[in-house]
């Protein structure tokens, strides 16, 4: 049976990116999230027309109030307004959570190796960070590709992360890189996989998130590499690469 719409009110809310921004819903009728999963949101014109988009949730699982991070499309409906308009204190209307394919919970010790394009990384942060929230101990590594570095979603957080040793950070910049990088701006190729990510021997859990271009070229490198297709799972947020 379909979620119903329940009432949403933005408490707080910080840019990611000088185009991305974090919202922080208090959503109390929506269901407790698994890390993973998404919302859809929909908004309400003043004469009657509606449209709805789905957002991951970017929190941990199972708290409150919920988060997502939207990219705007310059062109976009929905995703512009989110940005640059909803104001807090401002109330939206959500459904769900929803998705129980593309989860993770904090119980399995299976190591797991995340490969996100732009926002895609927002699910699999939900995962860092519930693992984090749980103190887990399973190996996680985030293969992280973006155009640019000031297009890099939760970047303090991490490195913060990254330097205590609580996960194998490589971002991967397709069209400039930081001044003394030590890397070329590229897309991610099978070399950089075999390259960074572990071993298929360590049999993974993998999760792969992004345009829909990147997840198939990402997916199919790895499962070239060696990776069982059974343990790669896959989100496609948009409509190219
Ligand atoms: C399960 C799921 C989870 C998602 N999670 C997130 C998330 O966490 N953060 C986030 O920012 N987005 C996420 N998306 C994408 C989101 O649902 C919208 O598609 C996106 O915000 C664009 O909506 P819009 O109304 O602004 O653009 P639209 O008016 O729908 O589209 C405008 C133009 O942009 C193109 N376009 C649409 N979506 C994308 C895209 N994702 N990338 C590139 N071009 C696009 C369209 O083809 C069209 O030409 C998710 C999508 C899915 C299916």
């Amino acid at each position: 049976m379909t979620a119903p719409w329940v009432p949403a009110t933005l408490v707080d809310a910080r840019m990611e990116t000088p185009w991305s921004r974090t919202l922080v819903l208090d959503a109390p009728e929506a269901r407790p999230s698994l890390a993973g999963q998404s919302i859809d949101v929909r908004l309400t014109a003043e004469d009657g027309y509606t449209a709805q988009r789905s957002y991951s949730l970017a929190s941990p699982a199972g708290t409150r109030p919920i988060e997502i991070t939207v990219d705007k499309i310059a062109d976009g409906e929905v995703s512009p307004y989110l940005v640059d308009q909803l104001g807090v204190g401002h109330m939206i209307e959500v459904r769900g959570p929803g998705g129980r394919f593309f989860t993770w919970t904090p119980d399995l010790p299976d190591p797991v190796l995340l490969v996100a394009g732009g926002s895609g990384v927002v699910p699999l942060m939900a995962m860092i960070r519930t693992r984090e929230a749980a103190g887990g101990t399973a190996p996680m590594q985030l293969l992280y590709s973006v155009r640019t570095p000031e297009g890099l979603f939760y970047r303090d957080e991490l490195d913060e992360l990254a330097a205590r040793g609580r996960i194998d950070v490589r971002y991967v910049f397709t069209r400039t890189v930081p001044a003394g990088w030590p890397h070329q701006a590229g897309r991610i190729t099978r070399e950089l996989l075999a390259d960074f990510a572990m071993l298929p021997e360590h049999d993974p859990l993998v999760y792969v998130c992004g345009p829909t271009g990147f997840v198939e070229a990402a997916a199919t490198h790895l499962v070239r590499l060696g990776h069982n297709p059974l343990r790669i799972k896959t989100e496609r947020f948009g409509p190219t690469g």
